[in-house]
């Protein structure tokens, strides 16, 4: 990807939610997302449905796992226009189900709205792939998004150990309380249009071992979360050696393996996978 945007189209702030410096594109209009990619067909994106995905360019995280670091600065061009994202879908209209808004981080970028309202204008159901970092815009596109997976990194206290932000749980559990609120309105109401979710957790294994994974289960439960999957964390793409934040005290950076959900009480949620990559 190419790095050629001058940083004077960018405001560089204090966000009010996450904390951190960052740049954060300015422009609500659709036609300047910075689209890394786009996968033409997937099933696994929004499970269950056929889906394109489009990968947004930026995410103001750092978190240790991270398998999309080229995805992370939001200075980075696009690669794609979003006109050339239009005129796709516009020919996928009664092929695919679904788009999936994925990244680097969605609601990072404010064309966001504008893009998932003119994909839905289309007849496409609309998902969402986010890390809860900028609950003001999340909320604002929630009303016009059908499926979301909401990445929940760990519990409270480790958070900034995970994603390298101060505040990321904060941001995090607001936008968990949004997507709950969101769910409950929208079965509360007559005649809206069907919203569902699914929070989930990456696994390092030996970052997070079985009762820690048992205590974040509960705690997601007490929250309200119905829905829940522990994904087995990815080596591929991942910085080597991993960033060490002094996370858990006996974690091992180096194990490899699957995710140990055998202390997660399943009867906690209506549903509860645990995705073996
Ligand atoms: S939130 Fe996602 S894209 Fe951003 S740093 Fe974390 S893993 Fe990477």
């Amino acid at each position: 990807m190419t790095s050629s945007v001058s940083e004077s189209t960018f405001v560089t702030m204090i966000d009010e939610e996450t904390a951190p410096i960052i740049h954060r594109p300015r422009s609500q209009s659709a036609t300047s997302l910075r689209i890394a990619g786009l996968t033409p067909m997937s099933t696994v994106d929004w499970p269950g449905k056929l889906a394109a995905t489009i990968f947004l360019q930026g995410c103001s995280w750092d978190c240790f796992f991270c398998s999309n670091t080229e995805l992370q600065d939001p200075r980075v061009s696009g690669e794609i226009p979003w006109r050339d994202v239009l005129d796709f879908a516009r020919k996928r209209r009664g092929l695919l189900d679904a788009f999936v808004f994925s990244g680097g981080e969605p609601t990072m970028q404010r064309g966001l709205l504008e893009a998932i309202v003119a994909t839905r204008a289309l007849g496409f159901k609309i998902g969402l792939h986010t890390c809860g970092s900028f609950p003001t815009l999340l909320k604002r596109v929630l009303p016009y998004v059908d499926w979301v997976g909401l990445d929940v990194k760990s519990l409270r206290p480790e958070y900034v150990a995970v994603t390298g932000r101060e505040k990321s749980d904060s941001a995090t559990w607001r936008s968990l309380a949004l997507v709950l609120e969101e769910s409950n309105r929208r079965q509360d109401e007559p005649g809206s249009r069907p919203f569902t979710y699914e929070v989930r957790t990456t696994v390092h294994p030996g970052v997070m071992g079985a009762e820690y994974l048992a205590e974040l289960a509960e705690s997601l439960a007490h929250e309200g979360v119905t829905t829940y999957a522990v994904q087995d964390f990815r080596p591929d793409g991942v910085r080597q050696p991993m960033p060490r934040r002094g996370f858990l005290h006996d974690a091992d950076y180096e194990a490899v393996g699957s995710a140990d959900v055998s202390l997660i009480n399943p009867q906690l949620f209506k549903s509860f996978v645990h995705r073996v990559q």
